[in-house]
């Protein structure tokens, strides 16, 4: 199988925009909870972390509403989601997923034996129909979804789960911390215990480094990740920091509304450059122009990274993370000098 290839992690001096992490420091709190864990004497690196991340999981459970056997974490939510197939998934089954999207499913499901469905978005990235018609066991959709930071409405959400009530719904929620409030799908896990919801520390609050994930759900499935996960996954400061970081409700507001703000003026800038920029509500714009994938290479020889995707619905955008208001300038040089060029 063909392994998967991540975003680059260039060494050096680079304008890094191809990872959606998010360009501000962690909280304050965070860098104290390590150093606090860490102590003088090293304590926490020399015994096993707690392998039910307690502390972390009760500050999680508080902050979504949930009960905290409701939770589990992982490191990252990239495990959370290869757990979740590897418990799911019987070798040959299919395994359902919106299109364009995270293209890691693809990946996971290939280890599992499994075999991914696409259903298509549109041309103007609206949900497919045929997705709550199908019956795969299980259903991966990611909300906001990648490439494009397409938000779907609740109700849409909630309809899928309806239709599919026998497969198991995976919500991915990577994004999520950038659209608006009330666009969490974590309210119908009440209503649908078919239902999980997964999110990440990387992007939101800037821990992608710590490697922090999770996964809300009312089912046993909750009760099945616990079973196969690694005793010790997350691992002892990462747990600090996570739990630190999502106390820190200021720090966040502070740094996703500049992210929002700065959103709107990339997407502006963009677009009078002659991209066509579909609206998004995560942390990256989708920029489509026909001389993408030269625009592409020639940023890089700036050594100014961003995403491309060499398939057919993606091959004419690029997937630029949103940066801090310096780092749209600089984008916007090379980008201004590449186009001239190409
Ligand atoms: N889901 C989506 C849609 C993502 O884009 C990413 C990050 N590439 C992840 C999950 C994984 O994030 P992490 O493992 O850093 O928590």
């Amino acid at each position: 199988m063909p392994g998967y290839v991540p975003g680059e992690q260039p060494r050096g001096e680079v304008l890094k925009l191809n990872t959606n992490e998010n360009p501000y420091p962690p909280s304050p709190r965070v860098i104290e909870a390590i150093h606090a864990m860490m102590g003088s004497s090293g304590e926490c690196a020399r015994r096993y972390p707690d392998p039910l991340a307690t502390s972390l999981r009760e500050a999680l459970a508080a902050f979504d509403g949930v009960a905290p056997e409701e939770v589990v974490a992982g490191n990252g939510s990239d495990e959370i989601l290869r757990l979740l197939m590897t418990v799911a998934l019987e070798s040959g089954a299919p395994v359902a997923t919106l299109w364009p999207t995270y293209s890691y499913y693809d990946f996971l499901a290939a280890q599992c034996d499994a075999v991914i469905v696409r259903h298509e978005l549109d041309d103007a990235w609206q949900w497919p129909e045929s997705l709550d018609r199908g019956s795969e066991p299980m259903v991966f959709i990611t909300n906001p979804n990648p490439p494009v930071g397409t938000l779907y409405p609740l109700g849409t959400i909630a309809g899928l789960c309806r239709a599919r009530s026998d497969a198991i719904v995976v919500c991915d929620e990577a994004y999520i911390a950038f659209a608006p409030e009330g666009s969490t799908a974590i309210p119908l896990l009440r209503n649908h215990a078919n239902l999980v919801v997964t999110r990440t520390f990387s992007k939101s609050h800037q821990l992608a480094g710590l490697r922090v994930g999770y996964a809300v759900g009312t089912g046993e499935v909750i009760e099945s990740l616990r079973k196969v996960k690694d005793s010790y996954n997350v691992n002892a400061l990462s747990q600090a920091a996570a739990a630190a970081a999502i106390q820190d409700t200021a720090h966040f507001a502070e740094t996703r509304a500049k992210i929002v703000g700065e959103r709107e003026r990339l997407g502006r800038e963009l677009r009078s450059r002659g991209f066509t920029v579909p609206e998004s509500q995560a942390n990256f714009v989708f920029a489509q122009h026909f001389d993408a994938p030269a625009i592409f290479r020639a940023l890089v020889e700036r050594r100014v990274f961003v995403r491309w995707f060499d398939s057919p619905r993606t091959r004419l955008g690029l997937r630029i993370t949103v940066g801090r208001p310096d780092q749209t300038d600089a984008l916007l040089e090379a980008l201004d000098a590449s186009m001239k060029r190409a």
